[in-house]
């Protein structure tokens, strides 16, 4: 049997922070994501979310009894991009997390670290495939912000979050320890940083579950983004939204502009990007795609093209 000074041990070696607690905790999860899928408190989005989510049909696989949490600190820093738009600059930024790539690879050497170890106990470990924000927040790993991130301490909301399943069973089990007076961050009850700087009303007073219909985030995300979408050449991202955490008292010392590295594109390499590159286009097309591979932005070219467009349009019309 692992003991647990053992894990908490591997864990700080390893500079992860780390939190326990029963599969218990993802049927709870369910049973309150459906209550509020039937009675109209989710909408359609945060429905579909919810029923994406695999890990409710994971727990009878080996008798699953214990959900392991691990943060650690996103892979790398948020990136400003400069486009040149015919002598035109635009300037965007891009938070870490969406190098995909990155971040993945992350995620894959601690399940492979977790399995090691938990393997030489005889333990089986499977990756979790969410909820990640209830779970951190139930076991103590995190707590929620007005904004509905969660955020670890010393790691603020730029934490990134690997969840796991095992048939380890860790005593004591934290199973239910978390009071729901604990979830949330302190300053919440008094602050409204994020609240005043969301640009779309997303933040509510009035109900602390996000109106994810009206993110900047989730919209930049999608191919039609369904809200006035000029809003989003009103803030500096080129796929996502800052704004609520870079505000946020919890982040100092990790937002945007204390963390960033450059990379430009040049004229004829933006011109290229946004479809209007007239000349032979393949050599610059293979120097362009090397580069927004190396950047980590080739998963998300589909919107990121409409999401540039939209701080060209903005930066030339001044609309
Ligand atoms: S990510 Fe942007 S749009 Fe979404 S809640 Fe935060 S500030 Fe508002
Ligand atoms: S900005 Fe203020 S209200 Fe918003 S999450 Fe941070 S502490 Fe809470």
């Amino acid at each position: 049997m692992v003991k647990l000074d053992e894990l908490v041990n591997w864990a700080y070696k390893n500079s992860y922070r780390i939190s326990w607690g029963h599969t218990g905790h993802l049927i709870d999860a369910y049973n309150e994501f459906d209550k509020k899928s039937q009675s109209g408190e989710f909408n359609d989005i945060q429905t579909s979310i919810f029923q994406n989510w695999g890990s409710f049909h994971q727990l009878n696989e080996d008798e699953m009894s214990t959900i392991i949490l691990i943060a650690t600190s996103t892979s790398g820093k948020t990136r400003k991009i400069i486009f040149d738009c015919n002598g035109i600059k635009i300037n965007t930024l891009v938070p870490p997390w969406y190098s995909y790539d990155e971040e993945e690879k992350c995620s894959n050497t601690i399940n492979e670290n977790l399995s090691n170890f938990l393997s030489e106990y005889g333990y089986k470990t499977r990756k979790l495939l969410g909820p990640y924000k209830y779970l951190s927040a139930k076991l103590g790993l995190g707590r929620y912000g007005r904004n509905n991130l969660v955020y670890v301490d010393g790691l603020g909301s730029y934490a990134r979050i690997a969840g796991f399943i095992t048939n380890a069973e860790l005593t004591p089990n934290r199973y239910p320890e978390i009071n729901s007076d604990r979830l949330v961050l302190e300053n919440c009850s008094t602050c409204t940083s994020c609240m005043r700087k969301c640009p779309t009303q997303a933040i509510d007073n009035d109900q602390f579950l996000l109106h994810v219909d009206r993110c900047l985030s989730y919209h930049s995300e999608l191919i039609d983004a369904g809200i006035e979408f000029s809003k989003y050449a009103e803030q500096d991202c080129l796929v996502g939204c800052l704004n609520c955490q870079d505000v946020c008292p919890y982040n100092n010392g990790f937002t945007a502009a204390e963390n960033i590295s450059l990379v430009s594109f040049n004229r004829e390499e933006t011109s290229y990007i946004v479809g209007e590159y007239n000349q032979d286009i393949q050599i610059i097309e293979k120097v362009v795609e090397k580069k927004l591979e190396k950047v980590g932005l080739s998963r998300h070219k589909s919107y990121i093209v409409r999401n540039l467009r939209v701080h060209i349009n903005s930066k030339i019309t001044g609309r």
